[in-house]
């Protein structure tokens, strides 16, 4: 009854490479590249074939004991990077008049390159000779094993060479019969699910505060310019390694509780917002944020290596709507909204679950949602759910009054009983 649906799921792994590759090449290719931009730049090209066609012949004649696909993707390395030049250019945010490029990296096509992950060792195309270069790896590596490569870039830092590659894994998406609604805020991601919500906490916020003040006492303790730079920089390493980790364990529950109740996840569709004049005040405070976009993003890509479908809802009034009947809510408390229609509940359960209605019409999902008309005004009771650090399992704890706090509100495609919350702490 259903056609297959295959997905292409991409991400990058990083080895670091046993051995050296000649500083000389990583010279050679950063001058090729800078002379690619100049000219890009002089003469305003944008596109790669105009730039190749252009350039490519001259610089082989010039180069010749440089393999021919160093000089293709210089190229394309050069027109995108003029090309991201001349957005921030518009925007008025480039930093200097013409584009440069200062890094010691190389774009590697599969001309260049052949990666044995049974060997675990990479053939690299030189200006002499192919090389053999061990690649150092560890378990993360090992799924990476049945994927396809794309493209690599090898990199210099400080004394080591790395080997970034990109690989993709084709995944057949699931059908689904629900859908988890996620509200990702500040210091919390809030789902709702058919068997109820849950708070996850990420103290983000707590976090960051603590990392910004660490930050100011260095800012005004520390006169050397060198070792401040380097602790600051070491800080804000610390910090987004903190909030990555704790966004990869959220993301790793919420796509556990998709698959236990087969349903897709939806999330809300923060692109664009930033242009539109007229957004929602409750975005507002999230329009800096470079963190509930790469949330989503570990989400999304957690979900479909699952084969669980992923779906982007209009992020408008979630939080300012009924959910049951559409009305306008209204502040009741601090964290509280409720409605004419007898409804209160927490304002991020407000947020989820409109995002989860919101998924379920997207995709066509009828799962007999009718209200009774009774509906019981919410008064949700905070529970607990835990996670034993490192451990993968979301435990139950025992709440208040002794029983679970996964309440069933939808079962049986019926509205049943009322919502409640459950916290779950990531670490
Ligand atoms: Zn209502």
């Amino acid at each position: 009854m259903s056609s297959k649906r295959l997905e292409t799921v991409k991400l990058t792994a990083r080895f670091k490479l046993d051995g050296d590759v000649d500083s000389s090449l990583f010279e050679t290719y950063k001058a090729i590249v800078n002379e690619l931009l100049d000219y890009a730049h002089s003469k305003g090209i944008t596109s790669f074939k105009r730039l190749r066609s252009e350039k490519y012949y001259e610089l082989r004649q010039r180069y010749p004991n440089l393999p021919s696909h160093f000089i293709y993707t210089a190229c394309q390395m050069a027109c995108s990077i003029y090309k991201s030049f001349r957005k921030l250019k518009r925007k008025g945010k480039a930093k200097s008049d013409k584009p440069k490029f200062k890094r010691d990296m190389i774009m590697l096509d599969d001309h260049l390159f052949k990666l044995d992950l049974d060997g675990w060792n990479v053939r690299l195309a030189t200006t002499i000779e192919r090389i053999k270069l061990k690649l150092l790896h560890g378990e993360y590596h090992e799924k990476f094993r049945d994927r396809k490569v794309c493209q690599a870039w090898l990199v210099k830092k400080d004394d080591s060479v790395y080997l970034n590659v990109v690989f993709s894994k084709s995944i057949e998406i699931r059908d689904c019969k629900d859908v988890v609604g996620v509200d990702v805020n500040e210091n919390n991601v809030t789902i709702a699910t058919n068997r109820g919500f849950i708070t996850i906490e990420t103290k983000e916020k707590v976090i960051r505060m603590a990392y910004f003040l660490k930050r100011r006492k260095i800012q005004s303790k520390i006169r050397c310019r060198r070792v401040k730079s380097k602790l600051l920089a070491k800080y804000r390493g610390r910090e987004r390694n903190r909030v990555l980790d704790i966004y990869h364990k959220v993301a790793n529950e919420i796509a556990k509780v998709a698959l236990e109740t087969n349903s897709a996840i939806a999330l809300e569709d923060l692109t664009g917002i930033r242009d539109k004049i007229n957004h929602s005040k409750e975005l507002n405070g999230r329009l800096h944020r470079w963190s509930f976009r790469k949330f989503q993003q570990i989400l999304e890509y957690k979900a479909k290596l699952n084969g669980i479908e992923v779906v982007y809802v209009n992020p408008v009034k979630t939080s300012s709507l009924c959910p049951i009947c559409g009305s306008k809510l209204s502040p009741n408390g601090r964290r509280l909204l409720k409605c004419r229609c007898g409804l209160v509940a927490d304002r991020d359960v407000i947020g989820s679950w409109n995002v989860m209605l919101r998924g379920l019409k997207s995709l066509k999902i009828d799962v007999g949602s009718s209200v009774p008309p009774e509906s019981p005004s919410m008064n949700p009771e905070t529970g607990r759910l835990s996670a034993t650090n490192g451990s993968k399992d979301m435990k139950v704890a025992e709440s208040r009054n002794g029983s679970s706090q996964m309440h069933l509100w939808r079962n049986n495609s019926v509205w049943s009983s009322r919502p409640s919350i459950g916290v779950f702490q990531p670490t």
